[in-house]
C-alpha cells in the first residue's frame, strides 16, 4: 500500500507509523467534532483536552515534578537560545560548555545579552568527545550553566551531566528528547525541539522550574518571549502550535503503549549495539566519536574516502536507507535512530553496509 523507506533523518525525523496513520484516520473528523484537529479553535473543549492530556501524559513519562511547568512553545530550538538569557540572565554571566554547532550558537545568542563564558569546549577535536565537567571555572556569580545535551551533528551526548556548582543546569535536549528516563530535578531548565523525536518541527517543549519563571527579564524582552506571559496562560497565551502539540500528544501516548522511558531505552541501546558493534569490527565503515561519548540516537561515521563515502550514500538512497549523508561539517555518514527506527531498520542498514564492505574493500 505505502512505500515507506528507512529515514535515517536527524531531523525532521521518522515518527512511529501508528501515530501517522490514527492522525490519518482522525484527519477529516476529529472524535466527532465535524472538523480536523487543524481547523479548530485552541479555546475550544476539544481542544483544550488535546493539550492537557498531553501534557499530563508527558509529565507521566518524564516523572515531572508539580514544581515544574511545562510550556509549548513556538520558533524551534533556536528561540530558546535568546529566551533562556532573557529570561534567566538576572546577573548577566552564565557559563556554557561547547561541545557542538547548536551549543556554540547558543553561547553566541547568549552574548547579545551579557557576559557568556565558554567554560569547557571540545572544538579541539571536532567535538568528537564530551570534555571533563567535574570541576568547571564557573563563575560564583554565573546565572546558569548551559549545555547541549545530546548533539545531534558530532553524535556525542553527556553520559554524567556536568558538576554545575549548585548552579541551575539548563539543557537542550532536542535530539535526545524522551530517549531514555531523566531526573528533571537535576535541571533548572530541559528544552528541545520536537522534530526529532517527538513530533512535527514547529513545537518547542520547554520544562522549567516554577522560581526560574519570574517578570525580571532583560529589559525590552518581548511579551512572546517572556516565560511567565506562556506559563501564566498554560501555553495558550496566543494560537500555540496546535496540530503539532496533537502529534506530540499522540508520540506521549505511543511511548506509554511502548512500555515508558526505560523500555524505550532498551529498545534504543539495542539499536545503538548493532550499529556500534559493526562499526568497531568494520575494516571499511569507522566511528568518528570517542566510545564512552557515542550518542544513541545519532551515530556518526565515515569510510576515510570521500569517494566511497558518496558512493556508499548514493547506493543506500537506492536500496530505501535515506537520508544518511553527514553533516556538511563533518562529511561522510550519519545514521539518526531515534525512538521511532525500528531495529529492523538498523538490521537492514547494517546487512546494506556489510554488503558495500564486501564490494568496496
Ligand atoms: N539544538 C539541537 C541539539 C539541534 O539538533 C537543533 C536542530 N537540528 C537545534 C538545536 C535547532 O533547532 P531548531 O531548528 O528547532 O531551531
Amino acid at each position: 500500500e505505502y512505500n515507506r523507506v528507512y529515514n535515517f533523518s536527524a531531523g525532521p525525523a521518522v515518527l512511529p507509523e501508528e501515530v501517522l496513520k490514527e492522525a490519518a484516520t482522525e484527519m477529516l473528523d476529529y472524535e466527532g467534532s465535524g472538523m480536523s484537529v487543524m481547523e479548530m479553535s485552541h479555546r475550544s473543549k476539544v481542544y483544550d483536552k488535546i493539550i492537557k492530556d498531553a501534557e499530563a501524559d508527558l509529565r507521566e513519562l518524564m516523572n515531572i515534578p508539580d514544581n515544574y511547568k511545562v510550556l509549548f512553545l513556538q520558533g524551534g530550538a533556536s528561540q530558546q537560545f535568546a529566551m533562556i538569557p532573557m529570561n534567566l540572565m538576572k546577573n548577566r554571566k552564565a557559563a556554557y560548555i561547547v561541545t557542538g554547532q547548536w551549543a556554540k550558537k547558543a553561547f553566541q545568542e547568549a552574548k547579545i545579552y551579557g557576559e557568556a563564558i565558554e567554560v569547557a569546549s571540545s572544538a579541539d577535536k571536532t567535538f568528537s568527545y564530551i570534555p571533563d565537567c567535574s570541576d568547571l571555572p564557573i563563575p560564583e556569580d554565573a546565572d546558569y550553566v548551559y549545555i547541549c545535551e545530546n548533539n545531534t551533528i558530532y553524535g556525542t551526548k553527556f553520559k554524567t551531566l556536568p558538576d554545575t556548582k549548585g548552579h541551575t543546569l539548563v539543557a537542550d535536549v532536542s535530539s535526545c528528547f524522551l530517549s531514555e528516563p531523566v531526573d528533571v530535578t537535576k535541571y533548572g531548565v530541559i528544552y528541545g525541539g520536537v522534530q526529532k523525536n517527538v513530533g512535527p518541527a514547529g513545537v518547542v517543549i520547554v520544562i522549567i522550574r516554577e522560581d526560574l519563571i519570574t517578570e525580571d527579564t532583560l529589559p525590552g524582552t518581548p511579551t512572546m518571549l517572556k516565560y511567565k506571559i506562556h506559563a501564566d496562560a498554560d501555553s495558550l497565551y496566543n494560537t500555540p502550535p496546535a496540530y503539532g502539540i496533537y502529534i506530540c500528544g499522540k508520540v506521549f501516548k505511543w511511548l506509554k503503549k511502548m512500555g515508558g522511558l526505560s523500555a524505550i531505552k532498551e529498545h534504543n541501546e539495542k539499536k545503538a549495539k548493532i550499529l556500534y558493534d559493526f562499526l568497531d569490527e568494520s575494516a571499511l565503515f569507522k566511528g568518528t566519536v570517542r566510545k564512552e561519548d557515542r550518542s544513541l540516537m545519532n551515530v556518526p561515521f565515515v569510510t576515510g574516502s570521500k569517494e566511497l563515502d558518496e558512493k556508499f550514500v548514493k547506493e543506500a538512497t537506492a536500496a530505501g536507507f535515506v537520508n544518511l549523508k553527514g553533516h556538511r561539517t563533518v562529511g561522510g555518514m550519519r545514521a539518526s535512530i531515534y525512538n521511532a527506527m525500528p531495529v529492523e531498520g538498523v538490521l537492514k542498514l547494517v546487512d546494506f553496509m556489510r554488503e558495500f564492505e564486501k564490494n568496496n574493500g
